[in-house]
């Protein structure tokens, strides 16, 4: 096997297994599994402070969101982290019509916000101003169970 599709094939696993860790421990705020990840704890930490943090590659200056234990755009594994503004604007909506989560009942909005760094994240957006492709949103926070969850907040 030639060494790019090798290291092509070690970066993809290394991306899933990312994932997977990042999924578990956001699925965790829903208390089906448990926080501690090596490579997700600093957004945690900055969270129970009220702060979002993502990631920035210190060889080509990349932000990237959710962590990964390399960067996305040069594969250094020079990764750190660094505060957002938590400004952002939306880059796609969508209206959930059905009953996901037990403690949050339909309908409500999850928006896929572009942050003022570059990356996207996605949530749960509330307030009072229609929601809108390219409106500006800011991520705001509510305490839960020991814990801060990161909203988004229109207008
Ligand atoms: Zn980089």
């Amino acid at each position: 096997m030639p060494d790019a599709e090798v290291a092509w094939r070690m970066a993809t696993e290394a991306h899933s297994q990312a994932l997977r860790r990042w999924c578990s421990a956001v699925s965790s705020t829903t208390g089906e599994s448990g926080y501690g990840d090596p490579l997700t704890q600093p957004f945690w930490d900055a969270a129970l402070e009220e702060r979002l943090v993502i990631q920035r590659c210190g060889s080509c200056g990349t932000h990237q969101f959710y962590p990964r234990p390399f960067c996305l755009a040069c594969s250094s594994e020079d990764v750190g982290w660094v505060q957002a503004s938590g400004g952002g604007t939306i880059y796609s909506l969508t209206t959930v019509q059905r009953q996901i989560l037990p403690t949050l009942p339909p309908p409500y909005v999850v928006a896929l916000v572009e942050l003022d760094k570059g990356p996207r994240i996605l949530g749960w957006l509330v307030g009072d101003a229609p929601p809108e492709i390219g409106s500006a949103v800011r991520v705001a926070w509510t305490s839960r169970d020991g814990s801060s969850l990161a909203r988004l907040q229109s207008g």
